[in-house]
């Protein structure tokens, strides 16, 4: 009732919390820009609950993305189609094309279902922070903005959804996520990579998902990953932590299962288990929350594979 009305409800999703509104209602999208204090130029995913919701959002439905539907929904992958005439441009940032999605939640695919309309719902947090992976975080950005949150419990996968542009001809990734490159290759053969998420942009050029051109998920703190063989990278960081500390700052640690016993000083926190890089994405956006309530100056992080979900 709350979305059929125009209000906002923030629900889990199996990646994170989304902050939800009637994607085909414009001042529902106002809203939402307006809670998350995110800039309205950067467009919303539309949200639906089965493959039938699909074709009245888009103009056509590209063999790509039949087959990445086929897949991957429901489930932790967004695409982008040309937009048909009923969604406005006010969910769109202005494009000409719509972000899809359907999640694999059992919540949100019945909150999407019994709201009768596709639901605009880009993660739950004031914009530029780390994303919410639980409704206490939901509730630390948007309590008195937004008229409802559901609270489902912790999220499973704890990284945004994969974003692939399925309108051009040559598929291309516009986002990394919980859908990796391994298992997009599988089953379309070649996908691009946007030039945007390997290194910042030259000036002038536009990223083709506009969201690209904006700080996310960043903490409070200054966050230095450093990479290497894992026993200089240990000492990399104890040598950095100790000139803050030194200095009189407050220095976190991103360590893991394997390692945290090899951080002597510091707010040491452990990201997860190297064995299974899923436990570290499910704990990556909590641990840099933690860090903001801390009140950390320096973050020191030891740095992970870039395959699959790293
Ligand atoms: P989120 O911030 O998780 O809500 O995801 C929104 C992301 O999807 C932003 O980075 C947008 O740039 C991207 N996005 C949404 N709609 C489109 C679109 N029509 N074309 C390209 N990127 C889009
Ligand atoms: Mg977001």
């Amino acid at each position: 009732q709350v979305l059929r009305e125009g209000g906002l409800v923030a629900f889990p999703t199996e990646t994170v919390y989304g902050l939800g509104g009637n994607a085909l209602d414009e001042d529902a999208a106002k809203k939402i820009y307006a809670a998350k204090g995110r800039p309205c130029d950067n467009p919303l995913i539309a949200h639906i609950s089965c493959a039938e919701e699909l074709e009245p959002l888009v103009k056509e439905i590209p063999e790509a993305g039949r087959r990445l539907m086929e897949a991957f929904w429901p489930g932790p992958l967004t695409m982008i189609f040309p937009k048909s005439s009923k969604v406005p441009y006010g969910t769109t940032g202005g494009l000409d094309t719509v972000a899809v999605r359907m999640p694999d939640d059992p919540i949100a695919n019945r909150l999407i279902a019994l709201a009768g309309v596709p639901i605009a719902a880009p993660s739950a947090n004031t914009s530029g922070r780390p994303s919410p992976t639980t409704a206490d975080h939901v509730w630390q950005d948007m309590n008195g903005r937004i008229e409802m949150i559901i609270d489902g419990g912790p999220v499973g996968i704890g990284v945004e959804s994969t974003i692939v542009d399925v309108s051009s001809p040559v598929p291309a990734v516009l986002r990394p996520g919980a859908i990796t490159m391994e298992m997009l290759r599988e089953v379309l053969g070649e996908v691009t990579i946007d030039p945007a998420i390997l290194g910042p942009m030259s000036p002038g050029v536009r990223p083709k998902a506009p969201g690209m051109k904006y700080r996310h998920y960043a903490p409070k703190a200054e966050l230095t990953i450093v990479e290497g063989e894992i026993k200089e990278v240990i000492a990399k960081i104890n040598s950095l932590a100790a000139e803050k500390l030194e200095e009189g700052l407050k220095v976190g640690i991103i360590g893991t299962e394997e390692t945290v016993g090899c951080y002597p000083a510091g707010d040491v926190k452990s990201i997860g288990t190297r064995e299974d890089e899923a436990t570290i994405a499910g704990s990556l956006y909590g641990i840099l929350r933690e860090f903001d309530n801390d009140g950390v100056d320096y973050i020191y992080s030891e740095a992970f594979a870039t395959g699959g979900i790293g």
